[in-house]
């Protein structure tokens, strides 16, 4: 795309003024983001334009779409064309309209979209990782080359979770700090593998929608749920064919026998003795240390939780089962003379129990959820009265997607969104050496809002009019919403 703004310098140089940094271009070569280059003399935006494409026709039939294919401007149904913001470009500084304000008739609504490619210092990923293994402690420093982009936050149920990125770490510690950050928050946003080490914890490779890799192995399933719960799941199912079952879990480990599960199942009482404090009956916190052994603890040897059994209570031949919450680990013992668990063969109808553990848990991924924050400056290139565009999208009259994903944004001040990754087209992120990341949004609604809210009425151009450039048709994922269903803009965007 050729850029008005680009400027003619001496040496046949143009400057690309789309960001900060003001790049002087040489014919032929690009700026320090890769996005723009000097081609012919003009200022041309390097990646295509993506125009997404409805492939539901009305009627319901399924249009083939095979692979992309260059859009030649044709537009054949306004509804089933989407302007996104991928490659459009960006503005600076802000209260220069957006690169692309489109307006488009959709069942006879008349609506805008209004496209722009943010710079984002405001910005990082939360990453979910499905694994019960320790990472590292809460609030540890997450490092990518040695530099600090991030911490392990709060871990949710089977997974563990790191916040990364953020503008402390872009703008607020070294130079190298920002541009590994930058680069790092740039590959995972894109789809790409990146290798993270914990402080006092494990090295992880992450990649969104890829099972984790923790030390080199690769994670295959999520655990079923914590020890108690895996108890509630399966107890009737192991009932009757051992004495007692211990659930190893690094939170909540679980014992069959003393459980209200196996209570209601009138089992007996074993004499069996955990290690770790005792929380409610059956539910034991602290049996060990957190690691990357059985359910998420340090131990390779689950007998080390357990003390002596009570002579007054257990009895020679009792059968115990110990088993991690996702199955990986389990192990089959009785009790000798000496009430002393002797490892034995697992009887064959436990395999199956054991087994229904490991097929209950779902495969283990990695998430990667880009947040961002366009309650700033951005809204200039939407309005020349920025806190209407805040109202208007809290009011769920502006639908706002990135690259043509739906977002979910925060409650509260400001336009701060969050997208999943693996929802919008490859590649769909980029950068400036400021450092920030470049991220797609694109914001609908219907022309009377736009106009309402204060919207640059004299940069609308209508959809028919996009021609030339260089645009790159695809096809809309069928799991996304369309973004210009007359219902989207006024949806609860919740
Ligand atoms: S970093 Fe990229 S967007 Fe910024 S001025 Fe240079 S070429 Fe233009």
């Amino acid at each position: 795309m050729a850029l008005d703004e680009a400027s003619p310098v001496a040496d046949d140089k143009i400057r690309c003024d789309a960001c900060p940094v003001m790049c002087f271009i040489k014919p032929g070569a690009v700026g320090a983001c890769d996005r723009y280059g000097n081609v012919d003399g003009e200022l041309v935006r390097m990646e295509p334009h993506i125009v997404l494409e409805r492939t539901l026709e009305h009627g319901g039939e399924v249009v083939p779409f095979a692979g992309s294919r260059e859009w030649d401007g044709e537009i054949v149904h306004q509804q089933g064309t989407f302007i996104t913001a991928i490659g459009a470009g960006t503005t600076y500084p802000d209260y220069k309209p957006a690169p692309f304000i489109v307006s488009s008739e959709v069942d006879g609504v008349d609506m805008v979209t209004v496209v722009t490619e943010g710079i984002f210092s405001y910005c990082g990923v939360k990453v979910k990782i499905d694994t019960d293994r320790f990472l590292g402690p809460e609030q540890a420093t997450v490092r990518v080359e040695g530099e600090a982009i991030g911490h392990v936050t709060t871990g949710e149920y089977g997974s563990q979770m790191l916040s990364l990125g953020g503008v402390h770490h872009l703008t607020g510690g070294s130079k190298k700090e920002g541009r590994v950050t930058c680069d790092a928050l740039l590959q995972l946003s894109n789809g790409k593998a990146v290798e993270l080490t914990i402080d006092e914890g494990e090295t992880v490779i992450v990649q969104a929608g890829k099972p984790p890799i923790v030390n080199g192995i690769q994670e295959s399933r999520m655990r079923v749920g914590c020890g108690s719960a895996t108890i509630g799941i399966f107890a009737k199912q192991w009932h009757g064919k051992v004495d007692e079952v211990v659930v190893v879990d690094d939170h909540i480990t679980g014992v069959l026998s003393e459980h209200q599960a196996g209570k209601l199942l009138g089992m007996a009482g074993t004499g069996i003795k955990l290690k770790g404090r005792r929380s409610t009956p059956g539910r034991y916190f602290q049996v060990a240390q957190p690691g990357t052994g059985w359910g998420g603890t340090n131990i390779s040897d689950p007998l080390t939780i357990l003390g002596p059994f009570d002579p007054k209570v257990a009895y020679p031949g009792l059968r115990l089962l110990m088993v991690s919450t996702t199955g990986e680990h389990a192990a089959y013992y009785e009790l000798d003379e000496n009430l002393v668990p002797v490892e034995m063969q697992m009887p064959q109808p436990l395999v199956e129990p054991v087994e229904r553990i490991a097929e209950n848990c779902e495969p283990a991924l990695s998430t990667v959820l880009f947040i961002g924050g366009a309650g700033g400056s951005l809204r200039a290139g939407v309005t020349e009265n920025p806190v209407r565009l805040t109202r208007s999208v809290k009011d769920a009259l502006t639908y706002v997607t990135c690259g043509g994903a739906p977002v979910y944004i925060w409650p509260g001040g400001g336009i701060t969104f969050m997208v999943d990754v693996t929802r919008l087209p490859e590649n769909a992120f980029g950068y400036v050496p400021t450092p920030a990341l470049v991220a797609p949004l694109e914001f609908t609604m219907s022309l009377t809002d736009y106009e309402a809210l204060g919207g640059h009425m004299d940069a609308i151009q209508p959809l028919v009019s996009l021609k030339g450039g260089s645009r790159l048709r695809l096809p809309q994922r069928p799991d996304n919403p369309w973004p210009l269903a007359p219902e989207q803009p006024r949806r609860s965007l919740g």
